[in-house]
């Protein structure tokens, strides 16, 4: 099965606003998929669908079969989600937002410590793993917001414009990673509205304007167009 398929997804905001007008996508399993458009296209409100946030107001997506609508609980089992804003309680230490969060998954709290080192190893924050959040460096940060996600082991790793404000240093360090996840098995998808961010990246894209999908294909394909 793929591990996305969008269909016919709409939105309209209580405003009248249109934001998703019959959105079909598929991503396969292994991919590395960007979904690129300017601000204002959708895909935050899709992203928001996808991960529960928003309510549809038509259409479906399955995420590894499993339909957001019927299924919504596995479906969520399946993502992991790094938000645009950097959210977590400052305060905390990397290993109690690690493991805490996996708490809110229902996993074991031995398995959670386990996972908690094992993620922080691989995001390189093990030596922080104690220090409150706060004292992290911007890239330390952002990273962090990766190893929470990771905490359920998603199938799906999804990324809301993860570098946005976030300077090139730290960018390359994040994109080195998530690479490194992608390589292990996770399917990625990352919204942006920098083509050059995808096509460093990504090898499959959707583009998105007015909530209309106007494009799918390879990044291959894509640039061999441009
Ligand atoms: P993007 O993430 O691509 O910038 P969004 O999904 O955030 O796009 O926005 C798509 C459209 O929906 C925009 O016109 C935006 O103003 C509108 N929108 C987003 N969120 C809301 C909301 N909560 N209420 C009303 N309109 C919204
Ligand atoms: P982003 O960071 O992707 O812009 P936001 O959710 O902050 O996401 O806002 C997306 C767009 O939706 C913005 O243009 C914002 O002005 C608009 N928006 C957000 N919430 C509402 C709302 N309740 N009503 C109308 N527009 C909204």
């Amino acid at each position: 099965v793929p591990a996305l398929e969008v269909d016919q997804l709409t939105k309209t905001y209580a405003s009248g606003v249109q934001a998703l007008k019959g959105v079909s996508l598929t991503v396969q399993p292994g991919d590395f998929f960007a979904l690129l458009g300017p601000n204002g296209a959708g895909k935050s409100t899709l992203i928001g669908i996808l991960s529960s946030l928003v309510n549809a107001s038509g259409g479906d997506a399955r995420v590894f079969g499993h339909s957001i609508h019927r299924e919504r609980r596995a479906a969520m089992q399946m993502i992991g989600l790094v938000p645009q804003e950097l959210n977590f309680n400052i305060f905390e230490t990397p290993f109690q937002i690690c493991v805490n969060s996996a708490g809110f998954y229902g996993i074991a709290r031995d398995v959670a410590m386990q996972r908690a080192e094992k993620y922080l190893r691989e995001l390189s924050l093990w030596e922080k793993m104690d220090a409150p959040a706060r004292t992290l460096s911007g890239g330390m940060k952002r990273r962090l917001m990766i190893a929470r996600a990771m905490m359920n082991e998603p199938r799906l790793l999804i990324l809301d414009e993860p570098t946005a404000g976030v300077d090139i240093e730290i960018r390359r360090a994040m994109w080195r990673f998530v690479s490194e996840i992608n390589r292990a098995g996770t399917t990625v998808i990352l919204t942006t509205h920098y083509l050059e961010e995808a096509e460093q990246l990504c090898r499959n894209i959707a583009i998105i304007d007015k909530g209309t999908i106007i494009e799918n294909t390879s990044m291959k394909h894509l640039l061999g167009k441009l």
